[in-house]
């Protein structure tokens, strides 16, 4: 089996639950919601919704759930949707102060709400390297989501992979010119799906869609190389 965790605080851990349920991964998929630090410790990995960070994060703290969390991520794949993404991130511009705690995990500094308030949700089409079928685009859906501003230096040895870029000509003008030209393609607010090791960070919803390829994705490139590997130097 693999015991794949969804932090099931706030937030949109029921749509993860159903795609988990779809996956065919050869092998069997249970889900544990985690609300203790005794049901993370069931986990191979986790997942945590999209939904609002600064209450994930708060609610996490008053279960106890902050340092086992952060001590989970060192060694099993995390998944971060959204506001999961911006707590799995090394540093968020914005932070409200003592309201915003991260968990750190992943190389990236984030923007709460990057897309500013003009556009706060829209759908794009997205290229996904990796994915099963990739030549069929994934449907992103972006609830008031978060912007890549910068991948930083790795703070562990992994690097990091870009695994889906927005065309930038669908960027929200609210976003702001990407370089003198607008044309960078490479600039990191285009990253919206990146790998960074075992941990996967998406700025959109793939809950949202009726599409499990994203959870199969992170069942079989993420969570069971993980477990093969720990398994071989136990
Ligand atoms: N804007 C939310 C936050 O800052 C994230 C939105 C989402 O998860 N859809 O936490």
């Amino acid at each position: 089996d693999v015991t794949i965790g969804i932090l099931a605080l706030q937030g949109a851990f029921a749509e993860h639950q159903v795609m988990f349920q779809k996956v065919n991964a050869r092998r069997r998929v249970v889900i544990v919601l985690v609300r203790t630090p005794e049901d993370l410790g069931r986990c191979d990995a986790l997942v945590i919704p999209g939904g609002e960070s600064t209450t994930i994060a708060l609610l996490a703290r008053l279960a106890g759930l902050l340092e086992p969390l952060a001590q989970f991520l060192k060694s099993k794949p995390v998944w971060g949707t959204c506001a999961g993404a911006i707590l799995l991130s090394a540093e968020v511009e914005n932070a409200k102060k003592g309201g915003q705690e991260v968990l750190g995990g992943v190389s990236v500094k984030i923007a709460r709400n990057g897309w500013g308030s003009q556009v706060e949700s829209f759908e794009a089409p997205l290229e996904v390297e990796g994915l099963r079928e990739s030549n069929r685009p994934f449907h992103g859906i972006f609830i008031r989501a978060p912007v890549v501003l910068d991948v930083m230096p790795a703070l562990t040895d992994a690097p990091i992979q870009v695994i889906s870029r927005i065309s930038s000509s669908l960027l929200p003008a609210s976003v702001g010119p990407l370089d003198e030209d607008d044309t960078d393609p490479r600039d990191p607010r285009t990253i919206v799906a990146l790998r960074q090791g075992k941990h996967l960070l998406t700025t959109f919803h793939p809950e949202l869609t009726k599409d499990y390829r994203f959870h199969e994705y992170f069942v079989v490139e993420c969570v069971l190389p993980t477990m093969a590997a720990s398994a071989a130097t136990a």
